[in-house]
């Protein structure tokens, strides 16, 4: 299809998104709300009232066609599932005995949904689906009403712990041995923690048949990826499940069409035009910004460990500590040891919620300590910067490789088991390995300079694949255009 034919949504198409409610999964489909919206389509947002209050400030912000959005809030049952009160997103979760009630109270909001969906106007011509939302699958079949999955993740995560699958890859092999991950474009090593997939743990043996049943029973999958990313392992990925696949990403790229970065998934803790003044007064690509994005919890020891390790380093930073990590122990730490002080000029620590896009759009970061999460990938991808590459769970260690091994713009920590594997007393990373990897991330000679070449290329890749005509600009096209002849 060229690009003249292709013309905005009829502004009776409407799209239903259900999100999973944890941060990384919520942000990139708001994403996909404004850009439909912005196609001129009709979108629902389906969430809860938590949620809700976290999104709505950033609709109101943007200033796209959010009038064309509705967001609607479903009541999450927290008390019938034993949660707290208002524990309506994963980032707030506090025992890991709620992780599975809290599963259980999301799927119990089929009826509400199924509700929802029938009365619903204009009707509904597609419900754009989490894979963890397995719930909406009944009720598009039930209603007749085309769904499609969104995966979050990178397509190599996907692929990969499919064909792993397939291939039961890990039969009889010993939690540290590594095999090649089957059926890639490059040969990938992982061990089996590391290529440990969504709902593997025992006892989540029924979430993942329902997502994988949900998935199969699927019109297509919309991704947050591009072709300049990722084209062999998407290719590969269509054929395996023989199903549509639209790459559409990377979405944080939506607010440079309208002149907005902002704050993503809810409003910072911080004042970002200090923040920004203090970023003006470094030099250009000096700056190491470190996080670990909305869940992770990083235990004190190793707080500690990374605190040291970064003024070890002597490289200036902006560091993200959640509210949660500031324990007793912590706070003794930092002010008996004076960090603040003697980082002072240096160092910058913030806590709560960080405006992480506009930190690393900045001309003065040069790299980015993070933990793999798709979403922080991505947008250091799109703003061209290095990455220290320190990997948690599940899919992180697959965006590790595509970081290190596929695109080379990253320098790995050497992480090699996930965080919970972690003993009472062990430390993933020690201060010496910590002010090292930094080092060789902010190099100034050759090497660290073509890695800053080969980031640039894909942050200008990237963002070509999202302007107009770009190939994931044409993908969303293609796939409203799809929809709107399934109805
Ligand atoms: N994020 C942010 N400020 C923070 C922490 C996270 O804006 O202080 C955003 C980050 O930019 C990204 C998302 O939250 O868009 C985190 O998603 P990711 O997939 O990286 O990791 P997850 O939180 O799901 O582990």
């Amino acid at each position: 299809m060229s690009i003249e034919s292709i013309t905005d949504a009829s502004k009776s198409d409407h799209y239903v998104l259900v999100p999973f409610m944890a941060q990384g999964h919520m942000i990139p489909m708001l994403d996909i709300a404004q850009l439909l919206a912005n196609r001129g389509a009709r979108v629902s947002f389906i969430t809860t009232p938590v949620n809700a209050t976290r999104i709505k400030p950033l609709l109101d912000d943007r200033k796209s066609n959010n009038e064309f959005i509705n967001v609607v809030e479903l009541t999450f049952p927290c008390k019938e599932f034993g949660l707290p009160e208002g524990c309506e997103n994963i980032d707030l979760i506090t025992s890991v005995d709620h992780y599975k009630p809290f599963f259980h109270a999301a799927i119990s909001l089929v009826e509400p949904f199924k509700l929802y969906i029938r009365e619903a106007t204009p009707t509904v011509t597609c419900i754009i689906s989490d894979y963890s939302s397995f719930f909406t699958a009944e009720v598009g079949q039930s209603l007749n009403i085309p769904r499609i999955i969104f995966h979050g993740p990178s397509c190599l995560y996907i692929h990969g712990t499919h064909s792993i699958r397939i291939h039961n890859s890990f039969d009889g092999v010993a939690e540290f041995d590594s095999i090649a991950v089957p059926d890639l474009p490059k040969k990938i090593e992982m061990n089996k923690l590391q290529a440990w997939g969504w709902f593997s743990d025992p006892g989540w043996e029924d979430f993942r048949a329902k997502a994988a049943e949900a998935e199969a029973s699927s019109f297509g999958v919309v991704m947050n990826t591009c072709y300049e990313l990722e084209s062999e392992i998407i290719d590969r990925y269509e054929r395996l499940i023989k199903k549509r696949v639209w790459p559409i990403g990377p979405l944080c790229l939506y607010g440079n069409h309208i002149g907005l970065k902002g704050d993503r998934g809810k409003k910072s803790s911080v004042d970002e035009a200090q923040l920004l003044n203090w970023l003006d007064s470094k030099e250009a690509k000096s700056v190491l910004y470190v996080s670990f994005g909305s869940l992770v919890q990083t235990k004190t020891s190793q707080l500690i460990e990374i605190g040291l390790g970064l003024e070890n380093s002597k490289v200036p930073f902006i560091w993200v500590i959640k509210e949660i990590e500031r324990t007793v122990e912590f706070e003794k730490w930092i002010s008996t040891e004076r960090f603040e002080e003697r980082t002072k000029g240096r160092g910058i620590v913030i806590t709560g919620w960080a405006p992480q896009v506009v930190i690393l759009s900045h001309g003065s970061v040069g790299g980015f300590v993070t933990h793999c999460g798709w979403n922080s990938v991505l947008e250091a991808v799109s703003a061209g910067v290095p990455m220290l590459t320190w990997p948690h769970f599940v899919d992180q260690f697959f965006n590790e490789k595509l970081i290190v091994e596929v695109i080379e713009t990253g320098v790995a920590v050497g992480v090699n088991k996930p965080y919970h594997y972690l003993l009472e007393d062990e430390v993933a990373v020690k201060s010496e390995v910590m002010s090292k990897a930094v080092l060789q991330l902010m190099d100034k000679g050759e090497e660290g300079e073509e890695r800053r070449r080969r980031a640039k290329q894909y942050g200008d890749k990237g963002r070509k694949a999202m302007d107009e005509g770009g190939s994931s600009w044409m993908n969303l096209s293609l796939f409203m255009d799809f929809m709107s002849r399934s109805v």
